[in-house]
């Protein structure tokens, strides 16, 4: 088959590695091979929180770090939620299709209540997994490049596919996650690394502040460098850090750091993220804010003209 691929982040601060090894390497290694959208999920943003704080900074900060991995908009229509009124308009119908208990049961949902500084849990907290079914199907994106944390959301976009084909007949494709090659990278204090919990190093950091970042991290007394998961899940969170960094294997890297105790440890966690971070800095240093307002612009423009078709086949096939 041939896939049209769908995948996005929100606008809510810089991507970090965690984005890198969990979809944005994924996007990277499929654009040109097929359909590609990938979505700036800016009303998505007010699902954890009140209002969309810094939003065009932050915008603006996403499409510079989606050039700066390599992500080339010749091959890949890069959008904002905002700008295309009929991907929304997808979403009432498609929440007629999911019990609230189904929306309740949402493990991932479940974790960002917890973490979320919110007072009251929004209506949009429950919804928006709906939303991202929206968000796929509008393009009928069958493969969607996510960290582990959206197998949930996925299973809930097949759901109302499933749902939304058996009721008003054949529509929609039902999609398949693509897990990356880290589906779940810790943070520096060992949770998994996300842009809203201050233990991420991003994608944009300088040399001085990944050093300083990795300094913090946490770590253990003992001289001997192993990587052992489940007894030593600091060090070994480091030392996949640098693996990864470096394409090779955490228990080689432990080895060849031995008895070089935390110091060792974090002289070559440091070295390998700087040296993996190198190109992304260069080309990122290359590009413009007018640069990115550009291709937003005609991502914009792309996407609306895919909506507007598949809400027509949607309003069709409901008889409206
Ligand atoms: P926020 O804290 O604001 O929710 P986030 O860091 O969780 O930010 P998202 O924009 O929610 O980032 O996620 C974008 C994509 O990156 C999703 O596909 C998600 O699965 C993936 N991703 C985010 N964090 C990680 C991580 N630590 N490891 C692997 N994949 C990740
Ligand atoms: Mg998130």
């Amino acid at each position: 088959m041939d896939h049209v691929v769908l995948t996005g982040d929100r606008p809510t601060g810089p991507l970090h590695l965690g984005h890198y090894f969990g979809s944005l390497a994924s996007r990277v290694a499929l654009q040109g091979t097929c359909p590609m959208y990938v979505l700036v999920a800016d009303y998505q943003v007010i699902t954890d929180r009140d209002v969309p704080g810094a939003i065009q900074a932050n915008i603006t900060a996403l499409l510079l770090d989606y050039l700066a991995v390599g992500l080339d908009p010749a091959k890949v229509t890069i959008f904002q939620h905002s700008a295309v009124p009929e991907l929304n308009q997808l979403l009432l119908p498609f929440l007629s299709l999911v019990s609230v208990a189904e929306l309740r049961r949402n493990p991932t949902v479940k974790d960002e209540i917890a973490h979320s500084s919110q007072q009251a849990v929004s209506g949009l907290m429950f919804t928006y997994p709906v939303h991202q079914a929206a968000d796929i199907l509008f393009c009928k994106g069958t493969l969607v490049p996510v960290g582990r944390d959206q197998l949930p959301h996925l299973e809930v976009t097949r759901m109302v596919a499933r749902r939304f084909n058996e009721r008003y007949g054949p529509v929609f494709p039902l999609p398949e996650a693509m897990l990356g090659e880290s589906p779940l990278l810790r943070g520096l204090d060992g949770g998994k690394m996300s842009k809203s919990r201050g233990n991420a190093i991003a994608l944009s950091a300088t040399p001085d502040e990944t050093a300083a970042l990795i300094r913090k991290a946490r770590t253990d007394s003992e001289r001997l460098i192993t990587f052992d998961e489940a007894a030593r899940p600091e060090v070994a969170n480091l030392l996949t850090l640098a693996g990864l960094c470096l394409g090779r294997a955490p228990q080689d890297v432990a080895v060849e750091i031995g008895d070089g105790g935390a110091v060792a440890l974090k002289k070559v966690v440091t070295e390998a993220v700087n040296e993996f971070l190198r190109p992304i800095r260069a080309r990122r240093a290359a590009l413009t804010e007018t640069d990115v307002r550009a291709v937003l612009r005609e991502g914009n423009e792309r996407a609306r003209e895919r909506a507007v078709i598949t809400l027509e086949e949607v309003r069709d096939a409901m008889g409206f």
